[in-house]
């Protein structure tokens, strides 16, 4: 979220350079960060990773992840000439300590160059396990001593669980200052995501609905048509409800239900988030089988394919028991939301890939039409879509053109791409720029991360004791096992899907 152009003479260090988070995202949002004259003139990139590459076989490598990945397209050939004088490559094993002696040289030979002190970033890129050991080598050789010019960028996952992000936020602590830790939840810098913010804080008109008193139930669903692929190795130690619903979907709920701030800088926005996921209900271990649901996906077919069930993916455990789909109903116990249901959803090899928030307000308390002219009567419905489509839709009961009075629901539509026909930042841009500018708003603080731990552990813990007996229990390309939608048919409601190119 950025307001100037003008930024410090910086250095990242990326860990986990020859990874494929650098090749798919970090090294295309700096490219495209470099094109749009955002990088500082003086600014250098130290990929690095144990396999043995010159820098010039290392920029080969940077080039090919943007020539795939960036959003405009193949890298242009005098820019990319410009972009790659930046770059070097060293190899380095993270637990070796010369490798730290040698940054440090680095570093300080850049600045000597420069004549001037550098920001330094480090970047975390690598397996959650390397970030103990090079938080504390860098604190050792002295490489983050100074607060106001060096940052460490931290990847998720964030923990494993509660005590392991507690165990981690304490490491870090002993280490840095807070202002100097960047927990990155990607979700956090999607345009779509920001505008909450914009659309909840700077319009009067919502703020005197947003309550208790007018909104009857939202829905957070988060659905994805891939399955796990080759990351079974990673995924089989997580599932849906740590890899997606601890973090991405708790952020997305607390944009919604969180009280304005008092002004827009990082801690004010943060303490208004912390205090949401403060005031969730906690679940007693029997509240579980009532309000949290899991799946996993078996075989089907998507699109004409027929794709494996999660046991028969690449390496799985033919007889895993980790959940690939979790729907959760929460509430937020305090004055503005007592009563309302926040139902999330998120699962793979799901009917469609969507992420949707869904604010459906009460009824209108008295009509005075004829039962008979509401045919597709709807209550109304705000719903924001983050992707693939970016939009907010307000759907209202209008008059149908015609001479008898019959109402149907219309769609007052604000969207991205017809009001913005320039393609709008990638997070990773978005995120980057502001660890360059030290700008931590949309980064998560240490409480938060705990305290969204700390909500889902009860749900953790109870799936962790009895493993499914029934799973799989939905196949490819449905909308998740039955007991979700039971979940929220209980209360009378649907989950709320949007057409997409005449598919529903
Ligand atoms: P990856 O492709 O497996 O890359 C791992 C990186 O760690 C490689 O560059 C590897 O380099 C390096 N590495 C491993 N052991 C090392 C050691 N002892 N010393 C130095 N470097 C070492 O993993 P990734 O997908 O890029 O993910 C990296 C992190 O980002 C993980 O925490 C992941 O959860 C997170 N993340 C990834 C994505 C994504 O889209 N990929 C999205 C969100 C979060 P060498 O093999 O050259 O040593």
């Amino acid at each position: 979220m950025s307001f100037t152009k003008k930024n410090q003479p910086t250095v990242f260090v990326i860990f986990g350079g020859t990874g494929d988070l650098n090749a798919r995202k970090l090294a295309p949002a700096l490219y495209n960060l470099f094109l749009d004259g955002w990088l500082p003139e003086q600014f250098a990139i130290i990929g690095t990773g144990r396999t043995p590459l010159s820098d010039e076989e290392f920029r080969v490598r940077l080039l090919e992840g943007i020539d795939q990945f960036s959003r405009n397209g193949k890298a242009d050939k005098d820019q990319w000439k410009k972009f790659r004088q930046h770059v070097v490559y060293q190899v380095a094993d993270v637990k070796n300590a010369a490798t730290y002696e040698e940054f440090g040289k680095r570093i300080a030979a850049y600045e000597q160059e420069w004549q001037t002190p550098a920001n330094v970033i480090y970047y975390l890129a690598v397996a959650p396990d390397f970030f103990p050991i090079i938080a504390s080598n860098l604190a050792q050789r002295k490489l983050t001593a100074d607060p106001d010019r060096t940052r460490i960028v931290i990847e998720k996952p964030f923990g494993h669980d509660l005590e392991s992000a507690r165990a981690l936020n304490q490491l870090l602590g002993q280490i840095f200052e807070e202002r100097q830790i960047y927990r990155i939840d990607h979700y956090l810098g999607k345009e779509t995501v920001q505008n909450i913010m914009a659309f909840r804080f700077a319009n009067a008109l919502l703020e005197p609905l947003w309550n208790r008193n007018y909104i009857e139930h939202v829905q957070i669903s988060v659905t994805e048509q891939l399955g796990v692929g080759d990351r079974s190795g990673y995924y089989d130690g997580a599932g849906a409800l740590r890899d997606m619903i601890q973090n991405h979907l708790l952020q997305l709920l607390c944009l919604v239900a969180m009280e304005p701030p008092v002004n827009f800088t990082a801690d004010e926005v943060r303490n208004r988030k912390v205090d949401v996921l403060r005031a969730m209900r906690r679940f007693a271990p029997e509240d579980v089988r009532k309000l949290a649901v899991r799946g996993q996906y078996g075989a089907g077919w998507i699109e004409g394919q027929q794709v494996p069930g999660y046991r028969e993916e690449a390496d799985a455990n033919p007889t895993s028991s980790t959940e690939t789909f979790a729907a959760v109903k929460f509430f937020v116990d305090n004055w503005r939301w007592q009563g309302v249901p926040f139902y999330l959803r998120t699962g793979k090899r799901l009917h469609r890939s969507a992420s949707i928030i869904t604010i459906q307000f009460k009824d209108a308390p008295h009509s005075i039409f004829p039962p008979e002219t509401g045919e597709s009567w709807q209550q109304n419905r705000l719903i924001i879509s983050i992707q693939p489509e970016m939009s907010i839709r307000l759907q209202v009961q209008a008059k149908r053109p015609g001479l008898d009075m019959m109402l149907n629901t219309v769609d007052m539509v604000f969207d991205y791409q017809g009001t913005y026909p320039s393609e709008a930042p990638e997070a990773y841009e978005t995120l980057l720029l502001d660890t360059l500018q030290g700008d931590q708003t949309l980064f998560m603080r240490g409480d938060q991360v705990e305290a969204a731990w700390e909500l889902i552990m009860p749900i953790l813990t109870s799936w962790q004791g009895r493993p499914s007996q029934n799973f799989p229990n939905y196949s490819a390309d449905s909308w998740g096992p039955e007991s979700a939608e039971a979940l929220i048919a209980r209360d009378g409601f649907h989950w709320v899907t949007l057409p997409l190119n005449g598919k529903k």
